[in-house]
């Protein structure tokens, strides 16, 4: 933006939402997606950053000094568990690390400021009682921050179950095309400011062209999500009916922990799945994993292709106990024919057997 005057510069529009005229605190292109995520995910303001993780950090540090106390999800993002024990630590903050099953309340202490949530968690979904939890943090003077990306902001209004900020790797489901890195921080009126002055004061800006390609996602993400859920659900009852596998892990799935809880305040599901596989040796795995033609081989989910990845539950967890022995694989079903994608995995057990 350029002033044509300089009363215009003196008497420009200093909002607090849009603050001085400068593209780092956005374009008109970046507050048209901040109001539709915003408006989607039913808060009050939205800041656009340029990747999942960015948000996370962004809304951490956003409230969050030395001295302070958070408690953190046991299942949260891997890299989250890092910038809590390398630069939170680092800066003074003290990070407890928590069951996503457990009551928070008895962790709360004094210095307690955020309590932070991602339901369901990374890799093996347990779902928290996000509504108990955001609660309990207000009652104690601490903010909530949930993790929403699971949901996509389409399948949990975290705002109607008392969460004061709610972040999302957009670069899954929002922008749904895995061609753009996006994250986004939606808040109360009350949190904003204070979310709004840390990523200004960070830098954490936005390309207006990213932006463009979140909006853009957006608008089919109401009928992507759905497909998504169905064929994941069709694949994972076809998954339990296998013998190489010992248990899927699913939200919907009854022995999901947390399963009743996601049916109270979940509208659906999405395209992931986790499996536990019987013990076998990497040979045979790799037979298995090499060959596949439609789930490639890929970290990241919400785009429209199929992945697949080998994961270790157990090594990304302090405060609890991951309970099965077996190699695990995690699964996004994309939009590919169910079908298909079965026949792919029949294949890919048919390798996995003949190399054992
Ligand atoms: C991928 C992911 C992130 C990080 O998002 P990036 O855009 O890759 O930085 C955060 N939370 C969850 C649950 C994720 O799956």
């Amino acid at each position: 933006m350029v002033y044509p005057t300089l009363e215009a510069l003196e008497h420009a529009d200093r909002t607090p939402y849009e603050g001085t005229r400068y593209g780092r605190r956005g374009t008109p292109t970046t507050f048209a997606l901040e109001e539709a995520v915003a408006t989607l995910e039913g808060g009050d303001h939205c800041v656009a950053v340029p990747s999942g993780l960015a948000a996370i950090t962004t809304a951490l540090l956003a409230f969050l000094k030395a001295g302070d106390h958070l408690l953190m999800v046991d299942t949260t993002y891997g890299p989250v568990r890092r910038f809590c024990d390398v630069l939170l630590s680092g800066l003074g903050i003290e990070t407890t690390y928590y069951d996503p099953l457990a009551d928070v309340t008895p962790l709360l202490r004094d210095t307690t400021r955020v309590v932070y949530l991602e339901s369901p968690g990374s890799l093996t979904f347990e779902v928290q009682d996000v509504p108990a939890a955001a609660t309990a943090a207000r009652a104690a003077g601490a903010v909530s921050i949930l993790d929403n990306t699971w949901s996509a902001g389409l399948l949990l209004k975290p705002f109607a179950h008392g969460v004061d900020v709610s972040i999302q790797a957009a670069t899954k489901y929002l922008v749904g095309h895995s061609d753009v890195m996006l994250g986004t921080i939606t808040t109360t009126a009350d949190t904003f400011l204070r979310v709004k002055r840390a990523s200004a004061l960070l830098g954490t800006a936005v390309g207006p062209d990213d932006c463009y390609l979140g909006l853009r996602g957006m608008r089919t993400l109401s009928v992507r999500l759905p497909r998504h859920q169905e064929t994941a659900l069709q694949v994972a009852r076809w998954l339990a009916g296998r013998a190489e596998v010992t248990h899927v892990r699913h939200p919907a799935f009854g022995d999901c922990p947390g399963h009743a809880v996601w049916r109270r305040d979940f509208s659906g599901a999405n395209g992931l799945v986790t499996i536990v596989l019987q013990p076998a040796s990497k040979r045979a795995l790799a037979a298995m994993l090499d060959g596949m033609k439609l789930f490639a081989m890929g970290y990241s989910w919400g785009g429209y292709e199929s992945l697949i990845v080998p994961i270790d539950p157990a090594a990304a967890r302090s405060a609890t106990v991951w309970p099965y022995s077996g190699p695990c694989l995690r699964l996004h079903c994309g939009l590919e024919d169910p079908a298909d994608l079965i026949d792919d995995l029949e294949q890919g057990f048919a390798r996995l057997h003949a190399a054992s």
